[in-house]
């Protein structure tokens, strides 16, 4: 497992100047070690390397002989990127071109301390001494291991972007000894936490859209394409925000998850949306937009948090979930004419009353092999209790929202 911290600086010019000469003759070796990956159609790297070194020693001879390592290294990564794109069919051009350079550096050509972060150039050795954000401190202190290899980026104005990355081992997951079933739809999730059902609001459709109605009005006719619309577009920074909220999220599950030592049971949904997941939107693009956030990134954002922490992952069959009987396993019918209660649905064969978005959790525990189903009584009709979107986002842990709600009850 790794994460990558950037780290931004000013330096002075003559810093920035044996910088710029390293990565200008970076470029050269990495474009030269892509036509030969090209030419001699391969991507690996011991063969890059074995093909260009000796030419690219004799070309770059004060440059230090690291950095034909790690732009063969470099090249080779692209060209394997490149080569998935292709087969995809997602590549627009019939060879990768490099336009952006990230100079990748090996454990001997940089050198770290809190101090300073020492950069080998072709006069020496170049320090610069960032200032380090809150994210840095928070791997450096919780057992990630800075790793070897390193990168850097020159930006306008003497800016030098580094890129540190931290590494940390998997934990083994536990053998799990309860289970927290979470089901995923358009606006909410809901989790089953110690047999109570709680439904957390995300908003993603409502989001999403709300996205889409700001990019048509920024577009208004024009190309997407279009510089100055594709620079507006990036201001929204829509994907950032979202994947904070999955992330966010992902955390407050996988955490309540860790520290009861359950296992997530999750839907295991396929990446392409099924036609009846994301209704009554038209547009196909913005279906898939909706669809991405509000299941499959969310599905991905709690896998790997939960890999993060060594908490187990059961997948199982989403078909169903919400339309069958987990007790007798007969169809739930919903009353077609919506009524008083229209997320209340009866048990075609025992007669007992289900909530629609409880339903599907009783499902997801069942078919991960846990039996617990509680229908809701007689009279009953009542929605899980619903935690607003800026209450959990604030909120500290799961346990917490619901240690809360119980204060709350019982003073009624
Ligand atoms: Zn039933």
């Amino acid at each position: 497992m790794e994460r990558a911290v950037k780290l931004r600086v000013k330096v002075d010019y003559k810093t920035y100047q044996k910088l710029r000469e390293v990565e200008e003759e970076y470029r050269e070796v990495l474009e030269d070690a892509m036509n030969y990956g090209l030419s001699n159609k391969t991507t690996s790297f011991t063969r890059i390397k074995a093909g260009v070194y000796r030419t690219e020693r004799e070309k770059h001879k004060d440059l230090p002989s690291h950095y034909i390592y790690t732009a063969c290294e470099d090249a080779s990564e692209r060209l394997d990127s490149f080569e998935k794109l292709k087969k995809r069919g997602k590549a627009y051009t019939d060879k990768p071109s490099v336009r952006k350079v990230t100079v990748h550096l090996d454990d001997h050509l940089w050198r770290f301390s809190l101090d300073k972060i020492s950069i080998s150039t072709k006069k020496g050795r170049v320090s610069i001494s960032p200032a380090f954000p809150k994210v840095f401190w928070r791997y450096y202190n919780t057992g990630w291991r800075i790793a070897s290899e390193a990168r850097f980026r020159l930006l306008k104005g003497n800016v030098v972007e580094f890129y540190v990355v931290f590494k940390r081992d998997e934990p083994k997951p536990y053998e799990p000894k309860a289970f927290i079933p979470v089901d995923l739809n358009e606006d909410s999730i809901s989790v089953l936490v110690d047999g109570k059902p709680t439904l957390l609001e995300t908003n993603t459709r409502k989001i999403t859209l709300g996205y889409e109605y700001r990019r048509k009005a920024i577009t208004a006719g024009k190309s997407t394409k279009v510089r100055e619309v594709r620079r507006k577009f990036m201001r929204l920074r829509e994907r950032d925000k979202k994947a904070d909220i999955r992330r966010k999220l992902a955390k407050l599950i996988v955490k309540e998850a860790y520290e009861s030592r359950s296992a997530i049971i999750l839907e295991d949904l396929p990446r392409r949306a099924p036609e009846h997941m994301v209704k009554d939107i038209k547009d196909k693009q913005l279906r898939l937009r909706i669809y991405r956030s509000a299941f499959s990134s969310m599905k991905n954002a709690i896998i790997e948090k939960a890999r993060e922490f060594g908490v187990p992952i059961l997948l199982v069959n989403p078909s169903y979930t919400s339309s069958t009987c987990p007790v007798h396993g007969a169809k739930v019918v919903y009353r077609p004419d919506g009524g008083d209660a229209p997320r209340v649905g009866v048990c075609e064969k025992g007669k007992e009353r289900w909530h629609r978005d409880v339903i599907a959790l009783y499902n997801l525990a069942k078919r991960a092999g846990d039996v617990s189903p509680v229908p809701l009584g007689s009279k009953e009709s009542h929605d899980p209790p619903t935690v607003k979107f800026g209450r959990w986002l604030r909120a500290k842990s799961l346990h917490s929202i619901m240690n809360e709600r119980k204060m709350i009850e019982m003073r009624v």
